[in-house]
């Protein structure tokens, strides 16, 4: 039995996530698992009522489970930030989701790239610092302090910085900063990875010839990695492995980013495996509660028209159910959408005629008959 919180929030999210599940329940019932499914109302309507977005009991809630199925946040009525800042980045702190998955497959023929290029990529992106710690500030006159003090699951960091600046130049920063422990783990969840998945390399982008000290640390920790699990490490700066994803994506299977250009790239390749309407992702905390939602937001100009593809939160199941141990599951439900995308039972942003309820029904019968 899998004790799963399932969050709809807002916008398609709610439509996508409906038949995510049914997905998930065709999937259970063909092999005899139970899904325990408590449902979750966060997102636009409860902050709007309450002026609640995650509360602590809310993640107390959370923590009496396995993992969080999610669909998406984001609505034109609440301010950008607000939901995303309250919700999503809460709770990738509050449970110490420091791996961001985000698989990327070609899904023919929906993948933009030229010929028959199958690739099979599994980005990993350190979810929890580098230059997303909020470690900024703006410098104003010629003398100036700016103070941070930043708690993290594994460690607290006060910084301090004074200037002193020659003018009354103003001045803006951002800091990147990676702890040792926080790479060493990220690093061991990637070899980990490269090792369950039988890839013979971990590639690492950094872009170390130009941010030294960063990158530095980075790359002395994937090289000692490197030879603990005896599986070879491959840097690629991100600039250079920008290119190569578009020319060669076929040459990667592990890749590890920071951060930032883990940001970047993972949207490159949800662009080159085929787009929104398939991109799922994982926010990952090895022995802790993960979370699992599409990689598209809540689209709320075609939200309650039917017209939303629940492929990239079908996906999302898919990753959850490997992810809880069942990677057997997850393959016959990624078969199942094969198998729809072959047969054109897909929504129209796909080339389909199917609306999204019947684009899950469809998937949910290629299921029942995978058996
Ligand atoms: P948010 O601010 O919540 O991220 P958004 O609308 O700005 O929402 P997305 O939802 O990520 O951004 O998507 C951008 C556009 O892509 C949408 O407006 C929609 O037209 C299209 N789109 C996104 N997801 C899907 C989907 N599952 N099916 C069909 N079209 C989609």
């Amino acid at each position: 039995m899998y004790k799963i919180v399932v969050v709809p929030g807002d916008g398609i999210g709610k439509e996508v996530i409906a038949e995510g599940v049914k997905v998930l329940q065709a999937a259970a019932e063909v092999e005899g698992i139970t899904l325990d499914l408590d449902y979750m109302e966060l997102g636009s309507d409860r902050y709007l009522r309450t002026g609640e977005l995650l509360t602590d009991e809310d993640i107390s809630f959370i923590r009496q489970h396995q993992a969080v199925y999610f669909g998406a946040i984001g609505d034109p009525r609440v301010a950008p930030g607000v939901l995303e800042q309250g919700i999503l980045i809460k709770m990738r702190t509050a449970f110490d989701q420091y791996v961001n998955m985000r698989p990327a497959k070609a899904w023919h023929p929906y993948t933009p790239l030229k010929g028959e290029k199958n690739f099979d990529i599994l980005f990993l992106r350190e979810n929890t610092e580098d230059f997303y710690m909020g470690a900024g500030g703006v410098l104003n006159g010629k003398e100036a302090e700016a103070k941070m003090h930043l708690k993290r699951e594994l460690y607290t960091v006060d910084l301090n910085l004074s200037s002193s600046v020659s003018s009354d130049e103003e001045f803006a920063f951002e800091v990147g900063m990676m702890s040792r422990k926080g790479i060493e783990r990220f690093a061991d969840y990637c070899f980990k990875a490269a090792e369950r998945l039988g890839k013979d390399k971990v590639t690492a982008v950094d872009k170390a010839n130009v941010c030294t000290s960063l990158y530095g640390l980075w790359r002395e920790i994937f090289d000692a990695k490197s030879e603990q699990y005896g599986i070879p490490v491959e840097y690629m700066y991100v600039d250079a492995m920008a290119m190569a994803l578009v020319r060669s994506p076929e040459r990667f299977g592990v890749v590890a980013c920071p951060n930032m250009f883990g940001d970047i790239l993972t949207d490159l390749g949800a662009e080159i495996m085929g787009g929104l309407g398939v991109a799922a992702s994982g926010n990952i905390c090895p022995g802790g509660v993960s979370m699992f939602e599409p990689v598209h937001g809540s689209a709320p100009d075609i939200a309650g028209q039917g017209k939303a593809n629940p492929i990239a939160a079908i996906l999302a199941g898919k990753i959850m159910i490997d992810q809880l141990g069942r990677p057997d599951i997850g393959n016959m439900i990624e078969w199942a959408v094969k198998m729809a995308m072959k047969q054109k039972k897909v929504t129209a942003d796909m080339g389909g005629t199917l609306n999204t309820v019947q684009a899950g029904d469809a998937i949910a019968e290629l299921v029942r008959q995978a058996r």
